[in-house]
């Protein structure tokens, strides 16, 4: 297979650089190709402004997803986004690689997906009528490609568990997951998720780094996150909610987005939404 790790630490020598080290080594060993974008080193800028759009005349108001729509279907894009998007049709899997930061991605990696999720690539595909709403949550540019996140917490995995103080990780990472990967067409993995990592021994960074070469072991062939489809029914358009009755007892929230009980990895790695769903459940 093709990998694009796109990573996001300011530090070659953090744990992110060594996790993504551990990564590219484990897949280069069972013979796929690989390619990062570093997106600190490529000195990435982050913000979406006029500049992006060199057709736009400098006195145009800039209307940033109009501009966008016109650049990409012009291909007048910046050379840096055109190179991150041919990427992105290269690889059959993305990897997105990040510290947790304020419950998120850090700004670069956000930036990075601001400016190449062009619309007319990754979003505004596809007829809207009243049977479909867009090629978007399961459909669209990137569908039949796997996509998944290696994450890096301070904190406790019990911090981040169903009742944790800090909310559900998977909840927290649903609108990257669901948001920004499902919805141009990624079959979503489970995350790769390292808790208490600034508090890491050498034991430690060798038990996740072994974990992680497990995950990048079943990378083809670990279950993806069974979000439901946008146009295969579930949903009314163009109301696009839930259709009532299809949830199973006690879901709510955004494991609503979920249809099966079981998308863990074959190691037991991070949990689906619907994990997270039974877990609440089982505590409720
Ligand atoms: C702005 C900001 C916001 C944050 N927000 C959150 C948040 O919302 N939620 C949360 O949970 N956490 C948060 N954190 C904590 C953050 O998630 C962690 O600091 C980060 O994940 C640690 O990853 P790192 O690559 O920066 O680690 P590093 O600081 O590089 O390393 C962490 C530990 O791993 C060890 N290590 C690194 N490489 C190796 C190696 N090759 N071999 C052996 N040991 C190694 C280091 O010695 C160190 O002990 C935040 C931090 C910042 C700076």
């Amino acid at each position: 297979m093709k990998v694009l790790i796109v990573s996001a630490h300011p530090e070659p020598r953090s744990l992110n650089g060594s996790l993504r080290d551990v990564a590219v080594r484990a897949l280069e060993a069972q013979g796929h190709e690989v390619r990062v974008s570093d997106l600190y080193a490529q000195g990435w800028k982050s913000d979406v402004d006029h500049a992006d759009f060199p057709s736009l005349p400098t006195e145009a108001r800039l209307a940033p997803a109009a501009a966008s729509k016109q650049a990409f279907e012009s291909g007048t894009l910046t050379d840096d986004v055109k190179a991150e998007i041919e990427k992105l049709l290269w690889a059959d899997v993305l990897i997105l690689q990040f510290p947790l930061w304020w419950f998120s991605m850090p700004a670069i990696l956000k930036g990075w997906v601001d400016r190449v999720f062009a619309y007319g690539f990754a979003y505004g595909v596809g007829e809207h009528s009243d049977k479909r709403w867009g090629d978007r949550y399961g459909e669209g540019t990137l569908a039949g490609k796997r996509a998944m996140l290696i994450v890096t917490a301070g904190g406790w995995q019990e911090h981040y568990s169903a009742r944790g103080v800090n909310g559900p990780i998977d909840d927290l990472l649903f609108p990257i997951n669901h948001g920004t990967l499902y919805y141009p067409g990624y079959d979503v993995l489970p995350p790769f998720v390292a808790y208490k990592a600034d508090k890491l021994d050498e034991a430690g960074f060798q038990a996740i780094a072994e974990r992680l070469r497990g995950r990048m072991r079943t990378l083809a062939t670990t279950p993806p996150i069974p979000y439901r489809r946008q146009n295969s029914g579930d949903y009314l358009i163009p109301s696009m909610q839930l259709r009532a009755g299809l949830e199973d007892s006690g879901a709510s929230g955004f494991a609503l987005h979920a249809e099966q009980a079981e998308a863990r990895s074959p190691g037991g790695e991070a949990s689906s939404m619907r994990s997270t769903m039974d877990v609440r459940a089982a505590t409720a």
